[in-house]
């Protein structure tokens, strides 16, 4: 099994500030993470390894300093990784990050076809959640989002059964491989690295495509200038006037605090009492 695994270097957003004064994300001295939900695709695509046999591919686009991220993936299982990096995507927005990231893929295969694509549900700074459909749909792989978990890998047949949060409940989905897979946070629990994938983490070469290297010729379809997305303003919330209140459960039964929570909540929006009735009364 061939799988390749789209990891993206994200600041850490809990310590992410917006310039009071130009509205612009302040990115100096914040660390850098692997996005979360990649992490779970990785651990996704490693168990699917260790199941089936294989390797597993980690691909990033990024500036020369997302190799950190690779070889923090490498330590936790990946036997590969391809860094994707050069002046050209400076600027991309998600049309032209899935471009690259595709041709890279599309790269990647011609050594061994790729079986499994798998990416995170969403980044935790772009919070777009395109940027694994807009792969899949350019590679023309049956896409499976928001996976919550892998039930069945059956390599013989090359099908994969998994099961899809929606809004109503859970779908369970069938698909022949090659496809795309976005996973959900908390799909599984992610393996620690283990001592000898650290170490070759540290030494191993690490593969770089620039955007030739990609097979892209065209670099107008990359970056800024293959980007139709403009952002107008960047903004931070305005905190909430409303704050938290401490409940004093001492001596008291859980089921009244919780009474008097929803009575509390309802007389503060009174129709939303109606609104719950009408529903209860439908259902
Ligand atoms: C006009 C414009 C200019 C921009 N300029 C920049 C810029 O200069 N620098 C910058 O960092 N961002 C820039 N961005 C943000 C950029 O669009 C997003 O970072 C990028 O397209 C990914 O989108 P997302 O974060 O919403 O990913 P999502 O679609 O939410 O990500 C879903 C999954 O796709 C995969 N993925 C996403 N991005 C990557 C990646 N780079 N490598 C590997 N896998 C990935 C991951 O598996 C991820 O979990 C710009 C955006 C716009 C609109």
């Amino acid at each position: 099994m061939n799988i390749v695994v789209c990891i993206k270097q994200v600041p850490d957003s809990a310590q992410i500030r917006v310039h009071p004064v130009t509205n612009t994300i302040m990115r100096q001295g914040v660390p850098t993470i692997i996005n979360p939900y990649d992490l779970y695709s990785l651990e996704a695509a490693l168990q699917l390894r260790d199941q089936v046999g294989g390797k597993v591919t980690v691909l990033t686009m990024g500036p020369p300093m997302a190799e950190d991220a690779l070889r923090k993936a490498m330590g936790i299982g990946a036997d590969k990784a391809v860094l994707l990096t050069d002046r050209f995507f400076a600027g991309s927005d998600t049309l032209a990050t899935s471009y690259a990231l595709s041709m890279a893929i599309t790269k990647i295969a011609e050594d061994e076809p790729v079986d499994l694509v798998f990416c995170g549900k969403q980044t935790i700074d772009g919070d777009t959640a395109q940027v694994g459909p807009g792969i899949a749909c350019r590679l023309g792989l049956n896409q499976l989002t928001y996976v919550s978990s892998i039930e069945a890998l059956d390599a013989k047949a090359r099908e994969i059964t998994v099961q899809r949060r929606s809004e109503g409940g859970v779908q369970v989905l069938k698909t022949k491989l090659p496809c795309m897979v976005t996973m959900l946070e908390g799909s599984n629990t992610i393996r620690r690295g283990s001592m000898p994938n650290v170490l070759r983490a540290g030494r191993e070469p690490i593969k770089t495509f620039n955007a030739a290297a990609a097979g892209i010729e065209d670099v107008t379809r990359c970056g800024l200038r293959g980007s139709p997305t403009v952002v107008k303003k960047v903004f931070a919330p305005k905190p909430r006037a409303d704050k938290a209140k401490l409940i004093d459960t001492t001596n008291r039964p859980t089921s009244d605090i919780a009474n008097d929570a929803v009575e509390a909540i309802f007389a503060a929006a009174p129709k939303l009492q109606t609104d719950l009735v009408g529903r209860a009364a439908q259902a």
